[in-house]
């Protein structure tokens, strides 16, 4: 069996490649079948859900990429994962603002540690090629077999290429690199040029390059760990706790709250992530020695001078509270503009449309209208009713539009409405919407839409519905 190697700290992957041979050969399974039986919790928020739901499964220990189902995606090597041990272990029922409290003073070292332990196999590092090489420091600290992944944008510059290259051979390491989607690449970039992001925002060029590929890799895990800290964004994240239920995205259980984010370096101030580096001689990008804190794609980053604060060298041209990629978009929120609470800025205004697809109809109010008064439909619909900046329905954002594509010609169709702002209260009361996203299926025969009932909002759930009502 072929096996590259996702990370670990101290294994050779030669070692890494026989112990996993002999796991798979022991239990008389191919690799994909190795099962760990799990006791697995979906993690909730408490503002958002009240309960804890804790169930027992079968977890497939799946590739960090082991998601992807179009036919266009890349689809990886079945050996990126590292395994270290498949036992049988649980994992317990937590209340994560709790344990975001008791971690408030632990060291990151402490944090990452906690981290590693819960999720063995099933947790990665985010890694951006910056100064968050400090937590690969410190995972590498804690004796633990770790894994990394990366954002490959293909707009990176040289030296953070060379630079991740230092990396994997300083902690003999393969890190796992996501690229975005060749065909939405090539759309983008044939429709609005190289360089759209000056011109009408980062969000599309990001959500493309980075959010889908990232949305990709955490469908694999069940948590992951992130170089945010509270200095790094006045606007953004002045709040990041060092846990928490993700509030955006979805891991391998699928639906809202089935992630935690772990962010060691929360508490920790940027300086003092340099003098740790430099204590333990770690290496990093060479763009620091030219001005560069923050360090993301080529176009969209540059040096800062001393005093400036570090996200002015990310997207220079846009207003400082929309300063997130949507990788972290969960940070950004309604924010009084001058701290009275008398003039305020919605950030989310900014946030571009989602559920963009040929395969999606955007339906107007008249079209919903009429969707709503036929009792006999030439087709069924199942249609989303959406906020582009409701965080939720940015988590199902890559379900809904697969969904599209699997449903394309099969004779059921499928929409978005836009249901906030003047529209929202139509959609209140004529279309059952509680709460963002709603979705609603009208069968060819009935005029009454179903509501769909869950929040498993991965496309195998979608598609149930669907073809239980069609
Ligand atoms: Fe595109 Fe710039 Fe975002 Fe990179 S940082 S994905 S180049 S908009």
């Amino acid at each position: 069996m072929a096996l590259s190697i996702a990370s670990s700290s101290s294994s050779s992957s030669s070692s890494i490649s026989v112990a996993f041979s002999s796991l798979a050969s022991s239990s008389s399974r191919t690799e994909p079948e190795v099962v760990a039986q799990l006791k697995v919790t979906k993690y909730q928020s408490s503002d958002r859900f009240n309960n804890f739901v804790s169930r027992k499964r079968a977890a497939a220990v799946k590739p960090l990429n082991a998601e992807p189902r179009r036919n266009d995606s890349f689809v990886p090597s079945a050996a990126t994962t590292f395994a270290p041990d498949v036992v049988e272990k649980s994992v317990e029922v937590e209340d994560f603002e709790k344990l975001a409290k008791n971690l408030e003073n632990a060291s990151p070292l402490e944090i990452m540690d906690k981290a590693l332990e819960k999720y063995g196999n099933d947790i990665a590092i985010a890694f951006s090629g910056a100064e968050d090489v400090a937590l690969i420091e410190y995972a590498h600290l804690t004796g633990r077999p770790f894994r990394v992944f990366s954002l490959d944008t293909g707009r990176l510059n040289p030296e953070t290429y060379k630079f991740f290259d230092t990396v994997e051979k300083h902690y003999n390491i393969r890190i796992e690199y996501m690229f975005p989607d060749s065909v939405e690449v090539q759309a983008l970039v044939r429709t609005k040029g190289l360089f759209s992001f000056y011109e009408d925002g980062h969000q599309e060029c990001c959500r493309v390059r980075k959010v889908r590929p990232l949305r990709r890799a955490l469908k694999g895990l069940r948590a992951w760990i992130t170089g945010q800290r509270k200095d790094q964004s006045p606007g953004t994240r002045s709040e990041v706790p060092v846990v928490q239920v993700d509030p955006v995205f979805e891991g391998l259980e699928g639906g809202s709250g089935s992630l935690v984010k772990w962010n060691p370096v929360a508490n920790v101030a940027g300086n003092d992530i340099w003098n740790f580096l430099r204590t333990m001689d770690v290496p990093v990008n060479s763009l620091h020695a030219q001005g560069y804190v923050s360090i993301g794609c080529e176009p969209c980053t540059r040096a800062v001078l001393p005093g400036q604060h570090e996200r002015e060298g990310r997207w220079w041209w846009e207003d400082a509270k929309a300063k997130e990629c949507g990788l972290h978009k969960g940070n950004i929120k309604e924010e009084t503009l001058n701290g009275n609470g008398n003039e305020t800025v919605n950030v989310n205004n900014i946030v571009s449309d989602i559920f963009n697809s040929n395969d999606i109809v955007s339906l107007t109010r008249p079209g919903m209208e009429n969707l709503v008064k036929m009792e006999d439909r030439k087709d069924p619909w199942i249609v989303v009713l959406y906020a582009p900046w409701c965080q939720f329905c940015q988590a199902m954002e890559g379900s809904y539009v697969e969904l599209g594509e699997k449903l394309a010609g099969s004779g059921v169709k499928v929409g978005k409405f836009r249901a906030d702002g003047d529209e929202k209260v139509f959609a209140q009361q004529q279309l059952q919407m509680g709460s963002f996203p709603t979705i609603l299926f009208f069968p060819k025969h009935s005029s009454r839409p179903v509501k769909y009932p869950s929040e498993k909002r991965d496309v195998d759930s979608l598609m149930a519905f669907v073809n239980a009502l069609r």
